[in-house]
């Protein structure tokens, strides 16, 4: 997969990127990750990309052109379309759902906006899908645009180990991971659940199973309504629910 990021500060991106697994994903070829100085498509001598909103209001606004030329000059160089993401408040917000549906793209492209957005012709324009990293406001698309090729990065095939690496963690399925242990096995008293360390893979499976129902239905309850369940798993995540709520 290809991941262009265009954005007014590409060092900010980079230095986070060119790090651990995907700084090694990178290098071994997984997956192309290029960050664009909006500036450079500025068509001032300034430089400048930002201008006062019409109607006035507080804070400058990103204007439509020089993000425009970035975009169309991705698209040649790549020879292709990318899908055109904008990072957002106004967006939907991002699920491990949406990622497995963007992680099988060939590219995508994602905008990060400053000061008080982006003008909206732009947006009507190129835009494809507007993507929030949560119901709060940021100073900059930078950080939610981090979060997204980071959780995209490591769903590509050949960044993680296998795909087990993600299908088994939280949210992957609706459901929590179960918690982990490693060693001593005896830490300040509390001892490592003894099924861990019996080498039965089945009854290891099983509990770990059991504990993902378990600890879904205590933290995150509304996450089972999607989980896939069998019946007994479903009565014991509403023993669970019935336990916490009468705590
Ligand atoms: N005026 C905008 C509004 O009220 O909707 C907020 C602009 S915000 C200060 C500047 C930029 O930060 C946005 O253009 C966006 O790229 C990014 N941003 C801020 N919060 C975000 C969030 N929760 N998710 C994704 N991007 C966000």
């Amino acid at each position: 997969m290809r991941i262009d990021i265009i954005t007014l500060f590409p060092e900010m991106c980079e230095a986070v990127l060119n790090e651990s697994i995907i700084g090694r994903a990178q290098k071994s070829g997984a997956v192309e990750i290029e960050c664009h100085q909006l500036r450079e498509y500025a068509f001032d001598k300034h430089r400048r990309v930002d201008d006062a909103p019409y109607g006035g209001g507080m804070g400058m606004l990103m204007m439509a052109e020089p993000i425009a030329l970035c975009f169309e000059d991705i698209c040649r160089k790549t020879n292709s379309r990318p899908h055109f993401i904008y990072m957002s408040p106004q967006g939907k917000t991002l699920t491990q759902e949406r990622l497995k549906e963007l992680s099988a793209l060939d590219s995508v492209c994602i905008l990060c906006g400053h000061y008080e957005g982006v003008d909206e012709r732009l947006i009507e324009e190129y835009i494809d899908e507007e993507i929030s990293i949560g119901n709060y406001v940021l100073t900059g698309g930078e950080l939610p645009a981090l979060v997204l090729t980071d959780a995209l990065a490591r769903m590509i095939p050949g960044v993680l180990s296998g795909s087990e690496c993600f299908e088994l963690e939280s949210h992957y399925n609706s459901l929590l991971e179960y918690p982990q242990y490693t060693r001593p096995a005896v830490w300040r008293g509390r001892e490592v659940p003894p099924v861990l360390m019996s080498g039965h893979h089945k009854n290891v499976e099983d509990f770990r199973r059991e504990q993902s129902v378990i600890r879904t239905a205590q933290k995150r309850p509304e996450l089972l309504e999607n989980a896939d369940l069998t019946d007994k798993e479903r009565r014991l995540a509403e023993s669970v629910i019935f336990t916490e709520y009468k705590k």
